[in-house]
């Protein structure tokens, strides 16, 4: 099978930075079609996302991993975004609750390692599960989060699930984010209002103050070591890698804006 290296999707990346992520967002459904969905944890920039697919009336459905211990405030935002935006909400599951899970394993969110195996085992697996089933999943990683998405690609190769990762919002800063917000009174998830920046599990996120960085309400419990689940691979990205997904040589054509003629 052909492969598509992330170095390969450099030239896109570059050309993709002045796009707008109404352009982007088109430019994926015109690219993936059918095999085409976004994920969202259903927090301020997944709204936005969301907002965005119902405005342009785009057929993309949106994957929301459930790891069994989410705020109720989120499960709501998630019903709301599909009922108010019409959109087809796919709620994965891990393969064990979590009364199970800590039967089978302890608790394993209250070490930096167990977090680890916690992340993997409720939010990365039920991902995982649905391997095969398409080419490419919007995201909805900005820039302007810092920390390891500061510089992440607007295309990105996911190895693991083998598709790739578009990421429209990627230069979207807070302030245009919170004028699109108010623009066009995207519902937001409320906990935001609560002093949350960032909403993961129950177990393992509060809010933060206003002195300190957006992500310091996740796994606070753990320190400064655990500030990434894992389901986003370009948080994870390592520079000695040289990544790639596996993909029919018409997709990577399509994908690249390029004609393989194999009579040659
Ligand atoms: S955020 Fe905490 S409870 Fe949720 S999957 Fe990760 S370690 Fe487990």
């Amino acid at each position: 099978m052909p492969r598509l290296t992330q170095a390969k999707l450099a030239e896109i990346n570059r050309n993709f930075d002045d796009r707008t992520p109404d352009d982007l967002l088109r430019w994926a459904v015109d690219i993936f079609g059918a095999r085409l969905a976004a994920i969202s944890a259903m927090q301020k920039a997944g709204s936005v996302i969301c907002h965005m697919i119902s405005r342009l009336k785009l057929d993309i459905p949106v994957l929301f991993v459930d790891t069994g211990v989410m705020f109720q405030e989120t499960l709501e935002t998630r019903d709301r975004i599909a009922d108010e935006y019409g959109l087809t909400v796919h709620t994965l599951h891990p393969e064990l609750t979590m009364a199970e899970q800590t039967e089978q394993h302890g608790v394993l969110y209250l070490s930096v390692e167990g977090q680890k195996e916690c992340c993997h085992k409720r939010k990365v697996e039920p991902l995982l599960a649905t391997k095969g089933e398409r080419d490419a999943l919007i995201s909805s990683l900005r820039r302007a989060e810092g920390g390891a998405r500061g510089e992440c690609p607007i295309v990105a190769v996911d190895v693991e699930m083998n598709v790739l990762r578009v990421n429209p919002l990627a230069n979207m800063t807070d302030e245009q984010m919170d004028a699109y917000i108010a623009e066009h009174n995207v519902v937001i998830n409320p906990l935001h209002e609560q002093g949350f920046t960032t909403i993961g599990c129950n177990r393992c996120t509060t809010p933060v103050l206003p002195n300190e960085p957006p992500r310091a309400g996740r796994w606070r419990h753990l320190g400064p070591w655990s500030i990434y689940c894992g389901i986003n691979p370009t948080d994870m990205l390592d520079d000695e890698q040289a990544p790639a997904v596996d993909f029919p040589q018409d997709l990577i054509d399509r994908i690249l804006g390029q004609k393989t003629d194999f009579m040659i």
